[in-house]
């Protein structure tokens, strides 16, 4: 039983399969990310029906609450030379992209085309009735909070998630973490981040494959030479040991790199990579230990509004699951937080913007840092596992929530990437995704008091950067929540700020 083969790619067991089920993932997309599953080179064709089998027998459960399973593009393993020869212009491709020959997640993360419906896999008890905090939001920011706030004693908090654990943001992210940034306030919360994030897998007991390689940012333009130039100095006066360099001293980081069109390089080796989804668990395991409940496959349907006028509150959140009665609600479900906070007749200006991202077949390792183009937005790095992991902003990606996959992201990626590293052209795409970046219109987060509703805080428009942020900002809001003390950054990053006209900008952004 033990030994018998479920993956044969990724050599996966019955019996991993099976501690995954003892830890409490119970669904297929779960098993996936915790057991590596399907993300071989069958690309799940030969797997996916042995362990769906294995989980019905193991669990119990209908095969309906198991799925569904979001296959990901391309249809095959391809290379990368071919998606780089595409014959059309992906300048000119429609915006929103082509979509690709293969079931694409629908916006809820349903394959309609499939047939499958959004399981139920939580059996239909209530929610708690009561808690004293309630997180909606079980990605990064909700959890690193949830566990921070059981550092400063408060164990009475619910994390509510409508779906499994890594289906938003911080499940489809790069992983990259950098201290290279535009402001002091994101610069000091990186490095803040990166000490904890050092840290997390003796504290958490996980581990992240944290890997400290560097970020290598390329600019092709005078503007961006300006950028990079303007930031290194901002990051040496802050401790950050960024260093300008020509193309050809950046070479010898990465000798494989054409530098092609490259002008200058900034170089910070102490920026790193880490793997987002045992990150992820690991605060979901911990803070289930002290108490704290996460209540995954529950959504959020509404809220109770109760007090007069100046000092309107959350009364209770509604969920599918029941209603909860709370204190505090923190709004911390990423570039969903507009849709939840408009149900409590709050408006949030942030948008939910596509972003694309592959990952590839392994090779040794030979790439140390995250390698990025500014001006185009590439960028790539390889993980522990060998894979190449990498994406690419679009100016054309209209706004919206859309999690689908495109051949025009495939054609960007493959021709940018092998312009800058041609032997990378034989190597195979894997798995291709996308995630929503959530953009604030000055690109820096919103946090703190809401002023219509003063127990409901904002937690959320961390772009393409939040997984970096999350340990340290969680971290300063939870003793800010539980000391009752001020802190300036929830005075400077709130929503008002927008209505009174002062912007936090940020332009270390990436896409
Ligand atoms: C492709 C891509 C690459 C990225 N690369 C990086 C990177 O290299 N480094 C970095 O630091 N950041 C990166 N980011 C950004 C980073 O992933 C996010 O900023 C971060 O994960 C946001 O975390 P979050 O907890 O705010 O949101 P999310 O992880 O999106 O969590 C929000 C949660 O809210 C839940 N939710 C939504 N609606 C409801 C409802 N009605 N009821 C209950 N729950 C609900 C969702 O299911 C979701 O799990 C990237 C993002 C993308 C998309």
């Amino acid at each position: 039983m033990s030994k018998s083969l479920l993956c044969p790619c990724e050599d996966v067991t019955a019996s991993e399969v099976d501690h995954c089920i003892d830890k409490g993932y119970r669904d297929i997309e779960s098993v996936k990310r915790f057991t590596g599953f399907g993300t071989g080179m069958c690309q799940g064709k030969q797997c996916l029906t042995a362990v769906a089998r294995h989980l019905e027998l193991r669990t119990k459960n209908a095969p309906e609450q198991i799925v569904p399973f979001t296959p990901r593009p391309p249809l095959f393993p391809t290379e990368l030379s071919y998606w780089a020869s595409a014959s059309f212009d992906p300048a000119k491709a429609p915006a929103g992209g082509v979509p690709l020959p293969y079931p694409t997640a629908s916006p809820q993360g349903a394959l309609p085309s499939m047939g499958f419906t959004v399981p139920a896999l939580k059996p239909k008890t209530q929610v708690p009735e009561r808690a004293k905090i309630v997180i909606i939001g079980g990605g990064i920011m909700g959890l690193s909070l949830a566990w921070n706030l059981t550092e400063q004693g408060e164990r009475d908090v619910v994390v509510i998630d409508k779906g499994y654990l890594c289906a938003g943001a911080s499940g489809r992210n790069g992983g990259g973490i950098r201290a290279q940034w535009g402001t002091p306030t994101l610069i000091s919360l990186a490095q803040r981040s990166i000490e904890l994030m050092k840290r997390f897998a003796r504290d958490m007991g996980i581990n992240v494959w944290f890997r400290q390689g560097g970020y290598l940012f390329l600019a092709k333009s005078e503007e961006v030479v300006k950028r990079i130039e303007k930031s290194a100095a901002l990051h040496n006066k802050h401790g950050v040991p960024t260093q300008i360099l020509t193309p050809d001293a950046a070479r010898e980081i990465v000798p494989q790199l054409t530098m092609k069109g490259i002008k200058a390089a900034a170089w910070n080796p102490k920026d790193a990579v880490i793997f987002p989804w045992p990150f992820v668990w690991g605060y979901a395991q911990q803070v289930e230990k002290r108490g704290v409940k996460v209540e995954t496959f529950t959504r959020v349907e509404g809220f109770e509004l109760g007090g007069g006028p100046g000092a309107r509150r959350v009364t209770r959140v509604i969920t599918d699951r029941g209603d909860i009665a709370c204190d505090t609600v923190v709004l911390a479900a990423g570039a969903w937080s507009p849709q939840i906070a408009k149900l409590a007749g709050v408006h949030l200006p942030n948008q939910p913007h596509r972003h694309e991202i592959c990952s590839s077949e392994p090779l040794k390792p030979f790439l140390g840092p995250l390698v990025s183009v500014l001006d185009t937005g590439l960028y790539f790095s390889q993980s522990m596992r060998g894979e190449i992991v990498g994406g690419m902003g679009d100016h054309h990606e209209p706004a919206g929530m859309n999690l689908g996959s495109t051949e025009r992201f495939l054609t960007r990626y493959a021709q940018a990437l092998t312009e800058q590293i041609p032997q990378l052209g034989h190597l195979k795409v894997l798995r291709q995704w996308a995630g929503p970046y959530d953009v604030t219109p000055d690109n820096s987060p919103i946090l703190g008091r809401t002023s219509e509703l003063q127990n409901l805080i904002q937690m959320s428009g961390f772009v393409g950067h939040g997984f970096m942020m999350a340990p340290a900002v969680a971290e300063r809001m939870a003793k800010w929540m539980a000391s009752g003390e001020s802190d300036e950054l929830f005075e400077r990053f709130t929503l008002s700020r927008f209505a009174e006209g002062r912007m936090e900008r940020e332009d270390m952004i990436i896409g």
